[in-house]
């Protein structure tokens, strides 16, 4: 990979969905970087292009316009070096939290020891030592979230894709992973693009948030996050004197994008 390159790319990227009711626009001309090792979020109302964006950068399929680079080289399809992570935990029933946490090592066909060994070390690394030989059933949302972030982190993926990964948890759950993540992806030097309706979680989380507007999905404004806050843990740094006024900037926009309107759903 160049080491110079942006870790993502999008060049005046549009996407189009073809459906029935005729061709609808979901990314409009988009420009976007992300740095080695960046955190970014994404936020916007509902319907702005967010999950397209994430599915884009994963090449889950080619935009209609533009190009997606990933370590400045065009992305052609999935890859291992993108990990996705959504908010179902997507978790098999009928495999132990060891076996699920490998899933995408067994998908790939990697069966080596070294590969095997990471899969323990990550569950530990999250907190669910002791679990390997439990089953989904047996977890709290939390927990299984968990075992969600060591799959995704298995394959030794360069980039995370966080799609609302915590929305569906109760709020110091959600925080408490908030924090797990932070740090987890910061140790390991991972890039991530997160994307979330909770505008606390984006300014608590990120390095630099990034607020669409209404369809078809554009970027309104980028807002970079204090160094006094991003280097704090996510809980701190809600604490930190400056979060409220960084709050306050993201919710004028959001707003000020809602209601430049475009169709409403
Ligand atoms: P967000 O994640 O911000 O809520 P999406 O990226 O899911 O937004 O969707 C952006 C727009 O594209 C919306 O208007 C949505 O209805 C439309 N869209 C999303 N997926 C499809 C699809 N598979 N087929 C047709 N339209 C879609
Ligand atoms: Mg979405």
């Amino acid at each position: 990979m160049d080491d110079k390159s942006p870790m993502l790319e999008l060049r005046g990227v549009s996407h189009v969905y073809v459906g029935r009711k005729g061709a609808s626009l979901a990314v409009d001309r988009m420009e976007l970087a992300v740095g080695h090792g960046e955190f970014i979020s994404l936020v916007g109302p509902s319907g702005c292009g967010k999950t397209t964006v994430l599915s884009l950068l994963a090449g889950l399929f080619p935009p209609a316009a533009g190009q997606v680079l990933l370590g400045g080289k065009p992305v052609t399809g999935p890859s291992a070096k993108v990990g996705y992570m959504l908010q179902q935990d997507c978790l098999l029933p009928w495999r132990t939290i060891r076996d699920n946490a490998g899933l995408g090592l067994d998908i790939a066909g990697r069966r080596a020891a070294a590969e095997r060994n990471r899969v323990e070390m990550l569950l530990e690394e999250v907190g669910l030592a002791g679990t390997e030989g439990k089953y989904p059933g047996e977890l709290s949302g939390g927990m299984r979230q968990r075992v969600a972030l060591a799959r995704t982190l298995a394959p030794e993926p360069d980039v995370l894709l966080l799609d609302e990964p915590f929305s569906a948890l109760d709020m110091h759950i959600k925080m408490q992973l908030e924090d797990l993540v932070q740090a987890t992806l910061r140790k390991l030097g991972k890039t991530a693009v997160l994307v979330t309706h909770d505008l606390a979680e984006a300014a608590a989380m990120s390095d630099r948030v990034i607020v669409l507007g209404r369809n078809p999905g554009r970027i309104r404004k980028e807002i970079a996050v204090p160094e006094a806050i991003r280097r704090l843990a996510p809980t701190e740094a809600r604490k930190h004197p400056s979060f409220q006024a960084l709050f306050d900037a993201l919710w004028v926009e959001l707003n000020a994008g809602e209601r430049e309107g475009g169709s409403h759903e």
